[in-house]
């Protein structure tokens, strides 16, 4: 019998492990000076060092290890002293070396922390989620199967290898096992993954682009029956490769492994990889044990060695905290929990944090892109950063509270903009969305309302002051929206000796 999330969690405790790949943004290659530009033709960044040829000798990148030692600091590990390479072996046609120079026993990071937040129904909860190790490695190339359906080797007909990727630089993130989570192991891990990126793109050391591969997560799961404190059997799905990937495939893993327990199977320990469109994971390579891999010693590759000062050098360098900054934002612009979870969910923070640095009210420049900004964003189906820059926004805001444009002008202008139309100005102008501020203009308006409503003027002038809506709804009406409500609103009480 399946099992679904709820069921699982009755019966069993899920233990999570996260480990992320990270590509440094590096300008050339972990060990040799080939550069590291995305998409360039296949195979053209390559050099003796990175294709594994004999007699070729690497050194390591001293940015790479920077990086490195700033993605510890801001995780609160130590940095040792003393580190080393070590060679991993395994035999994959996209590796030329037929190994990959890692770390194992003597990492350059140990030992951190991440506190991470999620909402529940009870509010706001913090995990700390323990940092085991941080280690630099490299990256593999890749391989194109061509002639299959699929795109993957099953059914393909030849392969092509391109080594431009093999040897970017890779900082490896391990965490601890992580116990305690229980029905949110999905969110805990989705909330890590979205901090840590955060973090390595405050620290500039990485694009952290998920889609693109140069962030990318393991996710282990085990399940244990609840209370018995038996650690069960892991699996770990793939190079998860979106924030709701690693929710989904979370939740997904704890249904099968539940599943299969309670029909008397047992948990393999085995990779798995992430199906995008089912949300389910299936069966890959079982999982080597440290001992497959002959790690020993890089022998070409002196060790890492950075000096305290160095270190402390680096931490004085370290940029305020992504969870530090969202509260300060928060506090400073008085916005309520939700709408702080949507500007974040959104990834909007940046956008309106640059539109209020431009002089917007903070409140309508949360309102403007979290509102018909998204909205028209939603309809195109791209992001809305992609639409309007900070900057034409801010001056929208600042034509409304100058009273150059209401708020239904200022989304024309807007809708103009992001057709691409030009500039708010040129929008404005071409489109003629002026308010009309001109009092003549609008006493004429005024008077062909009271002309065509008397009984209401009538009203209006006996002291019955909400009367006058409907007479300053036709003057809105008539000048087409662009009239100045407030204004309309002065002239006309004037005009009928009620200010
Ligand atoms: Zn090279
Ligand atoms: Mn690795």
């Amino acid at each position: 019998m399946a099992l679904n999330f709820d069921q699982a969690l009755e019966k069993y405790e899920p233990t999570l492990g996260l480990e992320v790949h990270v590509e440094l943004n590096t300008h050339s290659k972990m060990f040799c000076g080939c550069a590291t530009e995305f998409g360039a033709e296949p195979n053209t960044q390559t050099c003796p060092v990175c294709l594994g040829l004999p007699g070729a000798l690497p050194a390591v990148n001293g940015k790479a290890i920077e990086s490195t030692i700033l993605i510890g600091l801001a995780l609160n590990c130590s940095i040792a002293p003393y580190s080393r390479f070590a060679r991993k072996n395994y035999f994959y046609p996209d590796m030329p070396k037929n190994f990959q120079t890692s770390q194992y026993d003597e990492p350059i990071c140990i030992n951190g922390y991440l506190d991470v937040e999620i909402d529940t129904e009870e509010g706001k909860k913090t995990f700390r989620v323990e940092i085991e190790r941080v280690h630099m490695e490299e990256d593999t190339g890749k391989s194109l199967h061509v002639g299959g359906s699929t795109g993957r080797i099953h059914g393909a007909e030849y392969s092509l290898l391109d080594y431009n990727r093999a040897g970017i630089p890779l900082v490896e993130i391990v965490t601890k096992m992580i116990p305690g989570t229980d029905k949110y192991a999905p969110q805990v891990a989705r909330a890590y993954v979205t901090e840590l990126r955060d973090i390595l793109r405050s620290l500039g050391v990485s694009d952290v682009k998920m889609e693109q591969g140069s962030l990318r997560c393991d996710a282990n799961v085990s399940l244990s029956p609840r209370g018995s404190g038996i650690l069960g059997t892991r699996s770990e799905t793939k190079n998860v490769n979106s924030l709701r990937s690693v929710e989904r495939a979370i939740f997904g893993e704890i249904e099968r492994q539940a599943t299969r327990l309670e029909s008397g199977e047992r948990i393999i320990q085995e990779t798995r990889h992430f199906l995008e469109e089912s949300g389910l994971t299936r069966a890959g390579r079982s999982k080597e044990q440290a001992e497959d891999y002959r790690y020993f010693p890089e022998p070409d590759l002196v060790p890492v060695t950075p000096s305290a000062e160095w270190v402390e050098e680096l931490r004085a360098t370290l940029p305020e905290k992504p969870s530090t900054r969202r509260k300060r934002l928060q506090e400073a612009w008085a916005v309520p929990d939700k709408e702080m979870t949507s500007l974040i969910n959104a990834e909007l923070l940046d956008v309106v944090e640059e539109t209020v640095n431009l002089g917007a009210d903070p409140s309508k420049a949360r309102s403007w892109w979290l509102g018909e900004i998204s909205r028209l964003a939603n309809e195109k189906d791209v992001s809305a950063t992609s639409l309007v820059t900070a900057s034409q926004v801010a001056e929208i805001i600042a034509l409304i509270s100058s009273g150059e444009l209401t708020d239904k002008l200022a989304r024309q202008v807007v809708e103009g903009v992001v057709n691409g139309e030009g500039t708010p100005r040129e929008v404005i102008d071409a489109r003629g969305l002026k308010v009309v501020s001109d009092d003549s203009a609008l006493m004429a308006a005024i008077e062909s309302a009271i002309a065509a409503q008397p009984d209401t003027a009538e009203r209006v002038r006996g002291g019955n002051i909400p009367a006058a809506g409907a007479l300053i709804g036709a003057v809105m009406k008539a000048t087409g929206g662009q009239a100045d409500a407030a204004k309309v609103r002065e002239l006309l009480l004037k005009h009928l000796g009620q200010a």
